[in-house]
């Protein structure tokens, strides 16, 4: 295609060969904008999704200069606004295009509903403790649900119980597919807090298995490298056999 144009600029002269050139170029950046869309840079406001290069890297440690920094606290209200558009329980900063070392875990008490009695008691599923007035600072102004968030920048994790459970497991990066995931029973984890303090955390249940699953996304990897392969699902599959495959899969939520 580049070869082509530049003939054609050689062969061409003249105001009336200037005027088509110019409107010819517009239609060159318009066919290419088709196939590579100009797209605004990360932090993005949706969810990357497989495929996407950021997500198979291994994210770089904030340094520590620039814990509190203005751009570390912008990427963390973006995060912050991703998760809640997403109603996600968790997010790394590579989803929304970040290869740095920053995850965020939240479940509020209404998400606890949702997951209902049966599967809270067999997943241990509880509510993560609400801290008191620590993101405001941050202009967190959403309060449909108490402020429940766990922040890790540069987060370790230690494996505190061996023990493996097998769960569904979903991820905003692969959108409506699910798979049964083997994870560790309990973790410890610690890190630095939205302002730079640090910060730790003993989680189990399923609180342990969003760490985990967070954590790596940090490295690059995704629940499908480790998954029952054989569980892989769809999750809506019944319903496109009974809207005969019409369905649409949106992206931005
Ligand atoms: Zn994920």
């Amino acid at each position: 295609m580049f070869r082509y144009i530049k003939i054609l600029n050689k062969s061409l002269s003249g105001s009336t060969s200037v005027r088509y050139l110019s409107s010819f170029e517009k239609f060159q950046r318009w066919y290419r904008d088709l196939w590579d869309p100009k797209v605004p840079g990360p932090p993005f406001k949706h969810v990357c999704q497989v495929g996407d290069p950021t997500l198979r890297l291994k994210s770089s440690e904030v340094a520590l200069e620039e814990l509190n920094s203005e751009r570390i606290k912008n990427i963390l209200l973006v995060l912050r606004g991703v998760m809640k558009h997403y109603k996600s329980i968790g997010i790394s900063a590579p989803q929304i295009g970040i290869p740095l070392r920053i995850i965020m875990i939240e479940i509020p008490d209404y998400m606890v509903k949702q997951f209902g009695p049966e599967a809270c008691k067999t997943r241990e599923i509880v509510e993560i403790p609400f801290k008191v007035g620590r993101l405001e600072k941050l202009n967190f102004t959403n309060n449909l649900a108490k402020i429940c968030l766990q922040v890790f920048i540069n987060p370790e994790m230690q494996v505190k119980d061996f023990k493996k459970t097998l769960f569904p497991e979903g991820c905003e990066s692969l959108k409506g597919i699910s798979a049964l995931v083997p994870r560790y029973k309990a973790v410890h984890v610690k890190g630095y807090d939205y302002d730079g303090s640090p910060t730790e955390w003993a989680a189990t249940g399923w609180a342990a298995r969003i760490v985990q699953h967070e954590m790596d996304h940090l490295d690059g990897q995704m629940y499908t490298d480790i998954m029952e392969s054989k569980s892989l699902q769809v999750d809506l599959w019944k319903t496109i056999n009974a809207h005969k495959g019409n369905i649409l899969v949106k992206y931005n939520k």
